[in-house]
């Protein structure tokens, strides 16, 4: 909790507990969370804090790089502490996110971006959709 203190602190922003409350959820969690999903998971600890500042908080966390926000194509957008280049697969009926940490194929795809466009990239986000695992046994049934 200190260590996150001194992260938020880093990056000149006033600690306050929902904050730090919302930034430790999300450092905790592989799951990608929503908005939503982070708001009703600190609803006990934080029964005052509201949406609305849930969402002001990611902002403020995203313009300062401490998380990445992923825009999955549904309503709401999805929230990631791990800042680094990486890519995601969604689960199109559950929609559980995974995350997929290094593509072999990734290289090869912006040297072809590139020479098609002729852009200088400067970075890229890729996101698969599909099935998972426990969703395809679930339709055997
Ligand atoms: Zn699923
Ligand atoms: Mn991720």
């Amino acid at each position: 909790m200190l260590e996150l203190t001194a992260i938020l602190k880093e990056h000149g922003l006033k600690v306050t507990p929902q904050r730090l409350s919302i930034f430790k959820m999300l450092r905790s969690t592989h799951i990608h969370p929503s908005a939503e999903t982070i708001y009703k998971a600190l609803q006990a600890e934080h029964p005052t804090m509201s949406l609305a500042t849930v969402y002001k908080t990611l902002d403020t966390f995203v313009q300062h790089g401490l998380v990445q926000q992923l825009n999955l194509g549904e309503d709401s957008y999805r929230y990631d502490a791990d800042t680094s280049k990486h890519s995601h697969v969604q689960c199109t009926k559950c929609k559980s996110v995974i995350d997929l940490p290094s593509l072999n194929q990734v290289p090869a795809l912006r040297n072809e971006v590139q020479s098609t466009t002729g852009f200088i990239l400067s970075h890229e986000q890729l996101y698969f959709y599909g099935l998972c695992p426990t969703c395809q046994e679930e339709g055997q049934n």
